[in-house]
């Protein structure tokens, strides 16, 4: 059984002794290592080794860093399906979803190769006589990312190659779920060239997140998780006079118009729904069918969905739809959600709770569920479920549908599959959501956009990636300069002004 332990310095530092946390392989259900959960005095070094490498780095030119990317960016497509293994051995993912997972995160590499161009600052000559005016874009200093299981690889990688790029030092928390993958992206730093201490790894749970909030030395987090810690990070990093861009959780509509292409939506759906298991803060987990198109819905989805092949990840012969969901833990909390769902009152049309894989028996597997006539106020419309759980509302009108969707708390991403322009449009100016898809289930924006929900899927002033995300990792300088400095110049005790 492997144990893993930090990345500090360009080396793996296993401390002699302290609390470890499981490393399961979901679709056997069995323990297949251990992870050191770090203490403060373990996180603390990691503080140490980005602070001391701070001064180097951010005085390297911006080229000499992006050229360190591009070798990263090389190694990662060499290492990709060894990645893939990694995420799937621990997630549980199907393989393909996992190299999809690393594409989106090399794009973010590639955004970042191109950073100094957006590094450049702007300058105005001439504002007064003599006077000129510029700024500069200088890095934040220690950066943390602390990251969700869902997307191992993905989400640190939507973080760590821009804030270096922009001169930063960068300590990953990852998921203490499946926390392989980023050390051996780690290493592929390290092979790029990338100098010791600029990429740690500090590898833990609450006490190590909590020292990172609280050092002096660490300037800026990124966070992306679960709304209740996301608000947590959020104020506690505020509270230490940190920046902070914190991302929460979702519950995904979709709407389904009665002019929509129902077999186009109906497939976006089996993706956008059943894809990685459900745990996906993009998901699709609610569906609105507008006027009379909900049965015929119900009807192409059921078979759909009892179809789904379900296993594991990496067996290419039986090549599943879907994997295993990531603990037994979260398997009972998703079927408790079932339970509760007919409780409530809403029409159980797929039951995927009795599910269980031919010779995988011991992995923590759900089929696909399916529920019919979902109130608002239901909690398994309120609530994020995390698993593959689909919930159809009826709505009589599209004004109806908006409303469901706007009274929602969460409001990361949307969809709506319509032929009529009229109401895709109407829908994008109508809709309180960040992330807003026309006839396409999962509106991710690529790397060059900015990535992020409104309402509490997101709290901070930026999104994440993008050209939010070189604003979020730098700081702007603004200088003005008076040339010759001869200049005769007169007392002046009003508020300045250029002449
Ligand atoms: P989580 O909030 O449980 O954990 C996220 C990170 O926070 C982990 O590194 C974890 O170790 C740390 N953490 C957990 N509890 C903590 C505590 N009490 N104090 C300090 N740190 C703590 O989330 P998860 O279960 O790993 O991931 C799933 C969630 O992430 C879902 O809600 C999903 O919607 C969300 N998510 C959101 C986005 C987005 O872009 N908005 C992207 C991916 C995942």
């Amino acid at each position: 059984m492997k144990t893993l332990g930090n990345f500090v310095d360009n080396d793996i530092h296993l401390p002699s002794e302290g609390r470890k946390g499981p490393i399961f392989n979901p679709a056997l259900g069995k323990q297949q290592g251990e992870v050191f959960l770090s203490n403060q005095e373990e996180t603390q070094k990691a503080i140490e080794s980005s602070y001391q490498a701070l001064s180097t780095w951010t005085a390297t030119p911006p080229l000499k860093r992006a050229r360190i990317l591009f070798k990263f960016k090389e190694l990662l497509e060499k290492n990709k399906n060894r990645l893939a293994e990694f995420i799937t051995h621990e997630h549980g993912k199907v393989l393909s979803d996992a190299q999809g997972e690393l594409t989106r995160g090399i794009e973010v590499v590639e955004f970042a190769c191109g950073i100094p161009h957006l590094l450049k600052g702007e300058h105005s000559s001439n504002v007064g006589t003599g006077v000129d005016s510029y700024s500069l874009m200088k890095p934040v200093g220690v950066c943390v990312g602390i990251t969700p299981f869902n997307f191992p690889a993905m989400v640190p990688m939507w973080m760590f190659p821009i804030a270096l790029a922009c001169g930063n030092t960068f300590i990953l928390k990852p998921s203490e779920k499946d926390p392989s993958v980023s050390l051996e992206i780690a290493h592929l730093l390290k092979e790029a060239g990338l100098p010791k201490g600029v990429f740690n790894i500090v590898n833990g749970d609450k006490e190590a997140v909590d020292t990172l909030l609280t050092d002096q030395r660490v300037q800026a987090v990124s966070f992306v998780g679960s709304t209740p810690i996301a608000e947590y990070i959020y104020q506690k990093s505020g509270h230490y006079g940190k920046r902070v861009q914190a991302l929460g959780g979702a519950k995904n509509h979709m709407i389904v118009m009665p002019d929509a292409d129902l077999d186009q939506a109906v497939a976006g759906l089996m993706g956008a729904a059943y894809g990685s298991a459900g745990e996906r803060c993009m998901a699709i987990s609610a569906v609105i069918a507008v006027g009379e198109i909900g049965d015929k819905l119900i009807e192409k989805l059921r078979p759909k969905i009892e179809a789904l092949k379900i296993g594991p990840g990496l067996d290419k012969e039986f090549n599943p739809d879907m994997g295993p969901l990531i603990s037994n833990q979260h398997r009972e909390k998703v079927k408790n959600y079932i339970d509760l769902g007919i409780k409530e009152g809403a029409k159980l049309v797929c039951d995927g709770r009795n599910y269980s894989c031919k010779g995988y028996e011991g992995g923590y597997f759900l089929g696909g569920s399916l529920f019919d006539h979902v109130k608002e106020g239901m909690k398994v419309h309120h609530e994020e479920i995390f698993g593959p759980v689909l919930v159809v509302l009826r709505a009589s009108t599209y004004e109806d549908a908006i409303q469901i969707i706007n009274n929602h708390e969460f409001g990361n991403g949307t969809a709506i599959f319509t032929r009529d322009g009229d109401c895709a449009r109407q829908f994008t100016e109508d809709v309180e959501v960040g992330m807003v898809g026309i006839n396409v289930p999962i509106p991710v924006p690529m790397a060059f956009h900015s990535f992020g929900g409104w309402k509490r899927s997101l709290f901070g002033p930026l999104h994440i990636h993008g050209q939010d995300g070189v604003r979020f990792y730098t700081k702007m300088k603004t200088i003005t300069s008076r040339w010759p400095s001869g200049l005769k110049q007169k007392a002046n005790f009003n508020m300045p002004t250029m002449k």
